[in-house]
């Protein structure tokens, strides 16, 4: 078993522009599930990720 720290945590990211995009080709929100290192990123965290509801690389953004 590996140890756990409790300084990584999963965090869902959330497509920003399935939100305000009207055009999109599909309904629902991207969303993609990883970890981050509490301690390196204490902010929210963003990252470009490719969306196939936009069908198109965009912001994804931390939600809670
Ligand atoms: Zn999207």
């Amino acid at each position: 078993m590996a140890k756990q720290k409790g300084s990584r945590i999963i965090i869902h990211l959330e497509c920003t522009t399935c939100r305000t995009n009207t055009d999109k080709r599909s309904e629902g929100v991207s969303r993609y599930t990883t970890v981050k290192n509490r301690r390196n990123t204490p902010t929210r965290l963003e990252i470009k990720k490719f969306c196939p509801h936009c069908n198109s690389h965009t912001v994804h953004k931390e939600t809670k």
